[in-house]
């Protein structure tokens, strides 16, 4: 399936209807959201949105805020999944996408994990021959920056 053409920004709306139900206290939305279309699987694609959302509103706190955007740029396509939570430190930036490994700034109450879903983030996006890292501060929030390449003819 690596060659349909896929429509980021409704995978993106998609995956909020995932969420409505799990989303607890937090303003889940997406903002801004362009129509970008990209050639590639939509189960593995889906299935790295919802990492990524799913990281976002765990290490959020209740009462934050999760945004998830869509831009194409000519050639590629970037897709934003930005937190108000508690972030991660500089020192841990690279090392959380290695398998198991979980950074050492931790929520009051560690809602836990396996250490494996930024791993499996980064083999889906490159993948697709794209790019994927991460903005962070801790206390400010994390946003997470993946990009995509585009087909010429598709936007
Ligand atoms: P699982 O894959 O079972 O959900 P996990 O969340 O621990 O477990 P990853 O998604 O690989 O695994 O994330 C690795 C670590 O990176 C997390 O343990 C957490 O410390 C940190 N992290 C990931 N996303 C965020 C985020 N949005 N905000 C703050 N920390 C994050």
């Amino acid at each position: 399936h690596l060659e349909d053409a896929v429509r980021l920004d409704q995978l993106v709306l998609d995956t909020l209807r995932t969420f409505e139900t799990q989303k607890g206290n937090h303003v889940l939305s997406a903002d801004p959201l362009e129509a970008c279309t990209i050639l590639g699987d939509p189960g593995r694609l889906k299935q790295l949105l919802v990492i990524l959302t799913g990281n976002a509103l765990k290490y959020t706190p209740e009462g934050g805020m999760v945004t998830l955007s869509t831009s194409c740029q000519g050639d590629r396509v970037e897709l934003r999944v930005r937190d108000t939570g508690i972030g991660i430190p500089a020192s841990d930036l690279e090392k959380v996408f290695e398998r198991f490994y979980r950074a050492s700034h931790r929520m009051e109450k560690d809602p836990g994990g396996s250490g494996l879903g930024l791993a499996i983030a980064r083999t889906i996006v490159e993948e697709h021959g794209g790019t994927i890292h991460l903005e962070s501060m801790v206390g400010q929030g994390t946003t997470v920056v993946v990009r995509l390449p585009t087909h010429r003819d598709l936007n």
